[in-house]
């Protein structure tokens, strides 16, 4: 029906069409190419503890590592790899070689907590999911108790019932169940009772500006109370400066996770960052006024 909009909107649609579809294919090819010759390298970002201020665990983020191209971000592939299902295969690669690391860490007495590894909705509908998980744990022999999964509600949210049948296999297992992104999606608080999940990533869009207005301070408050009637632990996202750091600490939310610790980091670089006696706050106003 564009072309009823007039000649000219129909060209100047279907170039933007085109150009759309060449772009999704150059990029469906850079991911072909990067499963190909193994061009998916996994950063790592800490998970601090609020209470000790030690890293209690870390997140696996999936880039892709191209000779030409650079380091290209997940945003700029993921959503893709959703649509033509090469993020199973992305998935078992992440996963894979995130719980080597885990497991070489723990052998190294570095670390002891938990990898989190992000579960794509397309990986949670496999039909043989907890196999797969299983044999990941078995060749990498990290202790299940060591996984965490972290699954967005919109991943849960279309299949509810399913999705807790699911839930319920994976908490069998010993792996822990994190909610993703935790308020961006439909959340139902009705099935956050239900759902076995034993942590809540409160979403950074809430995080931002925590210090600034006192409706998004309110509306953190609020979800961190919920979080804790339920037995849920809660995680900040995207905390980048010492502000919203004392609010949600303040407001007894367990761990953080931003910039203000840290990035995420190759393996060789979190593994310097496991060595240090102790993690440092470094607000990311600060990093830029040093960076000047
Ligand atoms: P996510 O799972 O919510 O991961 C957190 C994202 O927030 C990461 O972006 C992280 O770098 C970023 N972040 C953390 N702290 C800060 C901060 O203080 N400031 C800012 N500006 N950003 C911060 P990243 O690595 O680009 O990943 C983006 C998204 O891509 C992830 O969001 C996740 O949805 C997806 N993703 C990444 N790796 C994987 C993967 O292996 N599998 C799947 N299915 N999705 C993945
Ligand atoms: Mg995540
Ligand atoms: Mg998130
Ligand atoms: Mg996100």
């Amino acid at each position: 029906h564009a072309k009823s909009a007039g000649g000219n909107r129909y060209q100047f649609y279907s170039e933007s069409l085109n150009r759309n579809a060449i772009r999704q294919l150059e990029v469906e090819n850079l991911i072909r190419e990067g499963l190909r010759d193994d061009l998916f390298e996994v950063y790592y970002q800490p998970k601090i503890d609020l209470k000790s201020g030690k890293m209690a665990g870390m997140e696996a983020l999936v880039r892709l590592n191209h000779p030409e191209h650079g380091l290209i971000p997940p945003g700029d592939f993921i959503p893709l790899a959703e649509e033509n299902g090469l993020i199973v295969e992305i998935g078992e690669v992440v996963l894979r070689k995130a719980c080597f690391a885990a497991q070489k860490w723990r052998r190294q007495e570095l670390f002891e907590g938990r990898v989190a590894v992000n579960l794509s909705s397309q990986q949670f509908a496999l039909p043989d999911l907890q196999q797969r998980i299983e044999s990941i744990l078995r060749l990498t022999q990290l202790p299940p108790g060591n996984l965490e999964l972290e699954i967005t509600e919109g991943t849960v949210i279309k299949q509810p019932e399913k999705a807790i049948k699911v839930m319920m296999q994976l908490s069998k297992m010993g792996v822990s169940l994190a909610l993703d992104d935790f308020g961006t999606g439909y959340s139902s608080l009705s099935y956050l009772k239900r759902f076995p999940i034993d942590t809540l990533k409160i979403d950074k869009a809430f995080v931002d500006d925590i210090d600034k207005s006192d409706r998004d301070l309110k509306m953190v408050d609020s979800i961190i109370t919920i979080a804790h009637n339920m037995g849920l632990s809660v995680v900040g996202e995207g905390v980048e400066d010492a502000s919203q750091l004392s609010i949600l600490k303040a407001l007894k939310c367990e761990e953080i996770q931003g910039f203000i610790y840290s990035k995420a980091v190759n393996e060789q670089a979190f593994t310097e960052l496991l060595r240090q006696e102790e993690l440092l706050p470094c607000s990311v106003k600060k990093q830029k006024k040093i960076n000047l």
